[in-house]
């Protein structure tokens, strides 16, 4: 019998009865992984610059200071704690800052800096005695557009003299022929939405484009159609427009489309900091029975045991995250739940409770493995051993639930129930792919794990 799970677990809107989860997209991914991201992550490698002519000085900006921003930006940058350039700041900035503008495509991971590093040019290359769009930012989604235009609002708090407007769905609208004319300096948008205003509407002039940014162009050019779209943009605008594209992964098909679009390109490139089980004590857990209920017990075990900060735990399916979180909210836990079933909007609710310490237990699917850098996490459950889509031992997806970046990553501690032979010869397979020893740990004698 199925338990009907109730009240008291925030982001329940789960039907029990449906298992599996839905695959996220890469744009709501990124959404995700954006709002879920306070800080930058430890990335421990060195950016590679490939200059467009080799021969020009190469800068890199130690400082803000050095950059001769306008005090008001500084200030902006100031109040948003950041007190030196990222790694890929460094080198990004001079770059899109530079006289004559230099055209850039740079590729690191999210969370590197790269929002914040152009958001900051587009500011500065603003020109407020001119009434009309001089910058143009393209994001993949609506939503990906308003986490830029946050930032930019942020960035911009003592400059108010400086004005954005979105380009997106819905968010103004022209007649054909009315001579109507967008008046804000800089546009943030989608490209079919910006083609219409620039082409159809007319109610901008794409030759007085400045500055024309790409962001997230991996995204972008998984989505139908907005390569065109981009492409036949792009064509209207001045060859000597300034042309920035950024990325969070580096591939061919990204390289080809970035090529298309930016003529002599510099190229920045931050390899991503990988994962590593370096720093984190790996236990399994033999319970005392099969199936949920035996889990569900060498869970209240751990907690009778262990003092546990805040804790994820990461079930295969809906179905029984559902119902562990039921049973948690029973003993007396405030659970947060969160599967492939709610909204972007629930999600990231969820998520900002648990970061708040609202509730200290995270239950959850594959949802977030990668997304989830939450500090404050010292315990990661695997509830069930992550398993493939051939129902292979899924060592990656082990690596991204408990895996650290930066060498400088704090201590974690890992605990995956075992209630069989399956399972247990999963998790073999598992320690021996990564040659890091996961331990038997001995409910009785927690001494050991603290
Ligand atoms: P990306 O666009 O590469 O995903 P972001 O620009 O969004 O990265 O930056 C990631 C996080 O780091 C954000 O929370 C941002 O506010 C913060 N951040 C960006 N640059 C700096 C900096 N120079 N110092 C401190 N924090 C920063």
């Amino acid at each position: 019998q199925q338990e009907q799970v109730t009240s008291g677990v925030a982001g329940l809107n789960v039907s029990p009865a449906d298992p599996g989860d839905v695959e996220t997209s890469k744009a709501e991914a990124s959404l995700l992984t954006k709002i879920l991201r306070t800080k930058l992550v430890d990335n421990s490698n060195d950016v590679e610059v490939q200059q467009n002519d080799p021969t020009s000085p190469l800068y890199s900006a130690r400082s803000f200071e050095e950059l001769n921003l306008h005090p008001n930006l500084l200030k902006g940058i100031y109040s948003m704690k950041f007190n030196k350039p990222s790694k890929i700041q460094e080198k990004a900035l001079p770059l899109l800052l530079a006289d004559p503008p230099q055209n850039l495509i740079a590729q690191s991971q999210s969370g590197t800096g790269k929002t914040a590093a152009f958001v900051l040019a587009m500011l500065t290359r603003v020109d407020t005695s001119k009434p009309y769009p001089q910058i143009l930012c393209l994001s993949p989604t609506f939503d990906l557009a308003q986490q830029t235009g946050k930032v930019l609002q942020q960035m911009a708090q003592y400059s108010p003299e400086i004005k954005m407007t979105y380009a997106v769905r819905g968010s103004r609208t022209f007649q054909r022929g009315q001579n109507d004319k967008v008046t804000e300096h800089i546009l943030i948008g989608t490209a079919g939405t910006v083609l219409d205003w620039a082409v159809k509407f007319r109610v901008f002039d794409p030759k007085l484009i400045n500055m024309f940014v790409l962001d997230e162009a991996d995204v972008m050019i998984d989505t139908q159609g907005q390569q065109d779209q981009t492409i036949r943009l792009h064509k209207q605008l001045r060859r000597d427009c300034q042309h920035v594209l950024f990325s969070a992964t580096y591939n061919e098909e990204v390289m080809t489309f970035a090529k298309k679009i930016i003529s002599e390109p510099n190229i920045i490139h931050l390899k991503r900091s990988e994962e590593s089980l370096d720093n984190i004590k790996q236990y399994y857990v033999w319970c005392s029975a099969a199936g949920d209920e035996g889990k569900f017990a060498a869970l209240t075990n751990l907690y009778g045991v262990l003092t546990i900060g805040q804790c994820i735990v990461f079930c295969h399916t809906r179905k029984s995250a559902a119902w562990l979180a039921g049973k948690m909210n029973k003993e007396g836990h405030a659970v947060a739940l969160l599967t492939g079933q709610s909204t972007v909007e629930q999600r990231i609710a969820v998520l900002d409770r648990f970061r708040e310490g609202k509730e200290r237990l995270l239950i959850t699917t594959n949802l977030c493995a990668r997304g989830i850098d939450i500090d404050q996490v010292t315990l990661v459950v695997n509830y069930d051993i992550p398993m493939d889509v051939h129902h292979k031992p899924d060592c990656e997806t082990y690596l991204h639930r408990i895996g650290r970046t930066g060498r400088f990553g704090k201590s974690g501690l890992a605990v995956n129930f075992v209630d069989g032979r399956k399972s247990y010869d999963s998790l073999m397979f598992i320690q021996n792919h990564f040659k890091r020893e996961i331990q038997k740990l001995d409910a009785d004698d927690p001494d050991e794990i603290e």
